[in-house]
């Protein structure tokens, strides 16, 4: 039989529930990135002056595209991620449709000039504004687990904001890459304003080497590291999405049925595989017995499939190698004194990616289980004395990149989510801000720098301009030399009135004043 010769200038769109590539997507060239770049520059150009009015027309248009389009889109993010539909539709297609309707509806509001009145007496007769500018292009190097909704999040708002993209999705999704660039075609975006850039490091180091106006990255702390350090080559600025280790503290007082089921979701969705799963969980002692008895009651009603099964809860891990993980993290866990209540088990019988929704308690942060990112379908629990303990065992971590308290007191989790480090603590909920319009994402520490969605994620796209029109243009300013005596004198005056009390602003008002009707005498001077 003939076989079929594969260009070694494919991607292969791997399914992890079947182990089988299904297609080869083409690859980009890493010399080809200066040209992408040109190119888009150019579009850029023409898309800046574009009215705010006609970009939320074509924002509109991307929306009605992905609107039509959502069940292919799910269906290509379910076959290449493996996480099931209805999670697919939730998670990666709602955020690109809300996305596109947010900024379609509200960009005349985020791009609005703002007045910045000034404070001190000086700055008074000068009126102030803040504009804000496209950066150019942004850089984007996407990870394969929102295949969909990171990318397009950060596209749209980059575009909304006037700018061009170069967004290189990752190896592991390159057909839900194909169908971004896809999207954007059809809703008749200018050609080379958005391009989409196939491959793997080599291309993402390429895109950063050719040199675009900032880079936003989302992956591991190890890639974020060589990202940082080829950025810094070029002084290219930069936001990293990085790794989360995110803490679910369960107070005694919460409602531990609902909390038991959120324990259950925010660490089994997309198989574990979200930057914010719930990857420690502490819960106080007086409730841990019957939360835990919880927990497992509910995982074994879980159904572990593939994605494209609609009765499927749970799918697959991306790649083969990700379950072998799975069981050297349990290994060096239950080596330690761990105790693994529920599952613990590859599947092969299911295909090569497959791994049980585990439960695992008494992990302590001895163990890599505490210290390293999961990524995997492990729920992965510590009882504590108390909330205090909770606290400072959540604190206890290299990554701050969310967290949730559970309570039947919205005050008392309030009171806690401030002595969390983290970019965003929820209190009852996990996860789910992410795909708030409005709320802004990211972390510190190990979880990056920077922030996208919401109004400070928006910031990251634009350049601030501050524009100052001066009140009295016919008048010479006081500091604007010929510094004598007199001069001296008034600016003691002039200080001692703008800094010192209500007696000294009386005291010094008349000497102060006089500073600004100074006469220079610059044509009086002799040269
Ligand atoms: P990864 O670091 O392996 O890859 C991320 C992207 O970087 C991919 O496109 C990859 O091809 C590219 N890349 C790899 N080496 C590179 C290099 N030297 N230079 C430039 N680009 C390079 O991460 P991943 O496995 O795709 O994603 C999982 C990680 O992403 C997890 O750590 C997860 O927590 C993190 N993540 C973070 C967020 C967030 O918002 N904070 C969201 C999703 C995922």
């Amino acid at each position: 039989m003939a076989t079929q010769a594969i260009s070694v200038d494919t991607l292969p769109s791997y399914n992890p529930a079947t182990g089988e590539t299904v297609e080869n997507i083409p690859r980009t060239q890493p010399e080809e990135l200066p040209v992408i770049l040109a190119r888009a520059q150019t579009a850029q150009q023409k898309w800046r002056q574009t009215s705010i009015a006609d970009r939320c027309a074509l924002l509109d248009r991307l929306k009605q595209a992905m609107l039509a389009a959502r069940n292919e889109l799910a269906a290509i993010v379910v076959r290449e991620s493996g996480k099931p539909h209805v999670e697919a539709l939730f998670s990666d297609v709602f955020v690109s449709l809300d996305t596109a309707a947010y900024y379609s509806s509200n960009l005349s509001k985020l791009l609005a000039s703002e007045r910045v009145p000034h404070h001190s007496s000086a700055a008074k007769l000068k009126s102030g504004r803040l504009f804000y500018e496209p950066l150019g292009i942004i850089g984007i190097i996407s990870s394969w687990n929102y295949p969909l909704a990171i990318p397009m999040g950060q596209i749209i708002t980059a575009v909304a904001a006037g700018n061009g993209v170069i967004c290189k999705t990752s190896d592991f999704t390159p057909k839900c890459g194909a169908m971004i660039q896809e999207m954007f075609a059809k809703a008749g975006f200018p050609d080379s304003l958005v391009n989409i850039v196939q491959g793997g490091a080599e291309i993402g180091q390429a895109l950063i080497d050719a040199g675009p106006d900032k880079i936003l990255f989302t992956g591991s702390v190890a890639t974020g590291k060589r990202v940082a350090e080829a950025c810094a080559r070029n002084l290219t600025p930069s936001v990293l999405e990085l790794g989360g280790k995110d803490a679910m503290l369960v107070l005694a007082d919460a409602n531990l049925d609902i909390a038991s089921s959120a324990a259950l979701w925010g660490s089994f969705t997309n198989c574990g595989q979200v930057c914010l799963s719930v990857e420690r969980l502490f819960v106080e002692r007086s409730a841990s017995e019957k939360f835990l008895a919880l927990c497992i009651e509910k995982t074994k009603t879980l159904r572990l499939g593939p994605g494209n099964d609609t009765a499927t809860d749970v799918g697959p891990l991306i790649r083969p190698q990700h379950v072998q993980r799975m069981k050297d993290l349990l290994a060096d866990a239950t080596s330690r004194g761990a105790r693994i209540l529920l599952g613990g088990n590859a599947r092969p019988d299911l295909g090569p990616c497959f791994f049980e929704p585990t439960v695992i308690a008494d992990v302590d942060s001895s163990m890599r289980l505490f210290q390293e990112e999961t990524f995997g379908p492990i729920l992965t629990v510590q009882t504590v004395a108390n909330a205090d303990d909770a606290i400072r065992a959540a604190n206890d971590s290299p990554f701050a990149l969310a967290a949730s308290v559970w309570t039947s007191d919205n005050e008392r989790g309030r009171q806690i989510a401030a002595h969390i480090r983290a970019g965003a603590v929820m209190v009852n909920d996990a996860i789910s801000y992410f795909a708030i319009a409005e709320a802004p994402h990211g972390g510190c520490n190990a979880s990056g720098w920077g922030r996208t969605h919401g109004r400070t994620g928006f910031l990251e796209m634009v350049q601030p301009k501050y524009v100052d029109v001066d009140g009295l243009a016919g008048k010479e300013k006081p500091w604007w030399y010929h510094y004598n005596d007199s001069l001296t004198h008034a600016a003691d005056d002039f200080l001692s009135y703008e800094f010192g009390g209500l007696s000294a602003k009386l005291k010094y008002a008349r000497g102060a004043l006089k500073t600004f009707f100074r006469d220079h005498g610059f044509k009086k001077r002799p040269s």
